[in-house]
């Protein structure tokens, strides 16, 4: 029997609790086990657990979280899922190299976390900001699917390739950095920006937004975070003095 250990799926402010117990099934089938609801409108449910069936000890120890960063805080790798494609587009996963993408960083002891959204309004473009790559399910008209299906899909791509024989599972020299790690070196280099007053207020062309993405196309690990928080403070020193 196959468990996957580190690896979590989020879900972002479910509106029905029989689809948060359809996605718990669709996870316990495929061997994720690790549920973590952010803001859920309705949950526990009775609705829930009649969907779930073979799935309930998926939501017995599923976690409830009040926003997606304490949700994602610890992962390392975090893959937003979503029908629609960007105006500024994120870093993109192709559905091909998921599987194996997830179980080689899954060997690489990473933290990993799969975030699907609202049925209505999906993942917000903040939301999809805190996620190191956009996955869009590719489906024959521009349409969405149901939340379950969309985990259904994404789990088993992880579940297939999960036997591969050509997973790379060596050890990283150093470890990547978590997801706060990362939105703390974000804020540090906007209140360097602000102190340097770079922003030019009138004309903004989304540079927070790009320097977010460019943080995190980067995959930095902790080290490399470390170095340039170090240089950061040294600049907010020198500019407060
Ligand atoms: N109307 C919403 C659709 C939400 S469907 C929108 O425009 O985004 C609910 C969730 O299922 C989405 O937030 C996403 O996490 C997942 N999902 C549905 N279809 C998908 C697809 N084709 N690719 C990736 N994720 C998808």
């Amino acid at each position: 029997m196959k468990i996957f250990q580190n690896l979590n799926f989020v879900l972002v402010e479910t509106s029905h609790p029989g689809n948060i117990g359809a996605c718990a099934r669709a996870m316990n089938s495929m061997g994720i086990l690790n549920l973590l609801l952010v803001n859920p409108k309705e949950f526990p449910s009775k609705e829930a657990e009649a969907r779930a069936k073979s799935g309930k000890k998926v939501l017995e120890k599923a976690k409830v979280y009040k926003n997606i960063n304490e949700a994602i805080g610890t992962s390392n790798l975090i893959i937003g899922t979503s029908a629609r494609s960007r105006s500024m587009p994120w870093p993109m996963m192709e559905v091909s190299n998921l599987g194996k993408n997830i179980n080689e960083s899954l060997a690489n002891k990473d933290e990993v976390s799969i975030v699907f959204g609202n049925e209505a309004v999906g993942l917000d473009n903040e939301d999809l900001g805190k996620c190191d790559f956009h996955l869009q399910i590719p489906t024959s008209k521009d349409s969405s699917l149901n939340l379950s299906h969309a985990v259904q899909i994404v789990a088993y791509e992880i579940y297939r390739e999960s036997f591969s024989s050509d997973l790379i599972g060596q050890q990283r020299e150093v470890d990547l950095a978590t997801s706060m790690q990362k939105e703390k070196l974000i804020e540090h280099i906007e209140t360097v920006l602000e102190l340097l007053d770079f922003y030019d207020h009138k004309n903004p062309k989304q540079v927070p937004a790009r320097l977010r993405r460019l943080t995190k196309r980067m995959q930095l690990d902790k080290l490399e975070i470390g170095i340039l928080r170090g240089i950061l403070s040294k600049l907010e020193d020198r500019l407060n003095k």
